[in-house]
């Protein structure tokens, strides 16, 4: 399009290089270093204005959760982002909106030293797609198909605030800037990742609501799971805003937590809690795993609990 040349101008004069990136931007491919006796982890997520952020987010916000959503999938995975891509369809080439989005994209970028090598840039409906690259010691990614029953199930941080700000978003009632910050600006659990690298047996990022996403983890180790409602990790900002029978759809079935779960035999908790605890962030078991395969929720009460089938809900139409 008119201006792309300018555009990519705009955004390499801004980037930090790492001394792995042979050629970044500016060639028909960048050429990149993989230290031996790794492994490379390749990730690639997609969001589009109306679908996956409602179309008044800010560009920095969005620059922000382009780049943290793929690499809360390399945090998944235990490995340490290193590289980035970015496709970037725009409906016309507006430098300044170019800017905003760098802003937010940068600052999560320069924070985990990740370094944005090449991209596409068109003319379209906004869209924006990343890829992360990352790297991990031979053998060591988390997998999702390594957990064993009488395994424990934990979740870092708290789940439900991004449901909840979407909820009072579309409701447009009141609503809580810190659930909404939650949405917007979502923490990627890198250095969480990193310290489970080898103590975990399995993991996931939660993007699409913990049944989904555990059930993911169920289906690949062929295993069901028994989750404890009363222990669902709660900040007490989303505690404020909604009951616990309002809370329990949003913790289990609304999506863009971007916390980790992650399973572990009970022997690892001292151990697990303490790593977690060296990076900052709280790591709550949440239940168990079991043989019988489908994923079992109890209330504190001690009653059955059937989480709402759907995952994460895009904003499909609304504008
Ligand atoms: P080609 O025609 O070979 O695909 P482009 O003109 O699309 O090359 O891109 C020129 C250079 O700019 C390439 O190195 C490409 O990776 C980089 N690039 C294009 N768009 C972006 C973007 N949005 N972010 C970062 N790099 C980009
Ligand atoms: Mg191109």
């Amino acid at each position: 399009m008119p201006g792309e040349f300018a555009l990519i101008d705009r955004i390499r004069a801004r980037v930090r290089s790492r001394a792995d990136v042979l050629l970044g931007i500016g060639d028909d491919a960048a050429v990149l270093r993989v230290p031996a006796g790794h492994d490379l982890v390749v990730t690639s997520d997609t969001l589009v204005s109306g679908v996956h952020f409602p179309a008044e987010t800010s560009p920095a916000d969005i620059g922000w959760k382009a780049l943290a959503v793929n690499l809360s999938d390399l945090a998944a995975m235990a490995a340490t982002p290193a590289w980035c891509t970015l496709a970037i369809t725009l409906p016309d080439a507006d430098g300044d909106w170019v800017d905003a989005f760098l802003d937010g994209f940068l600052d999560l970028a320069q924070q985990h030293d990740v370094c944005l090598v090449g991209g596409d840039t068109t003319r379209g409906p906004l869209s924006i797609t990343v890829t992360a690259h990352g790297i991990v010691p031979e053998g060591l990614a988390l997998r999702r198909d390594g957990a064993h029953a009488g395994d424990e199930v934990w979740v870092t941080g708290s789940i439900g605030d991004a449901a909840g700000a979407l909820a009072q978003w579309r409701a447009r009632g009141p609503s809580s800037a810190k659930l909404r910050y939650r949405l917007d600006r979502p923490t990627p659990r890198v250095a969480a990742g990193l310290a489970l690298r080898g103590i975990a047996t399995a993991g996931i990022d939660l993007s699409d609501g913990l049944a989904a996403d555990l059930g993911h983890v169920l289906a690949a180790s062929g295993l069901g799971a028994r989750i404890d409602l009363g222990r669902l990790p709660t900040s007490r900002t989303l505690a404020d805003h909604f009951d616990e029978a309002q809370r329990w759809p949003l913790q289990l079935s609304g999506g863009d937590d971007y916390e980790l779960c992650f399973t572990a035999p009970a022997s690892a908790a001292f151990g697990i809690e303490k790593a977690l605890a060296s990076c900052g962030v709280t790591g709550t078991v949440i239940g168990q795993l079991v043989t019988e395969p489908g994923l079992h929720c109890t209330t504190p009460e001690g009653e059955d609990y059937v989480p709402a089938a759907a995952g994460f809900e895009h904003f499909q139409g609304v504008h």
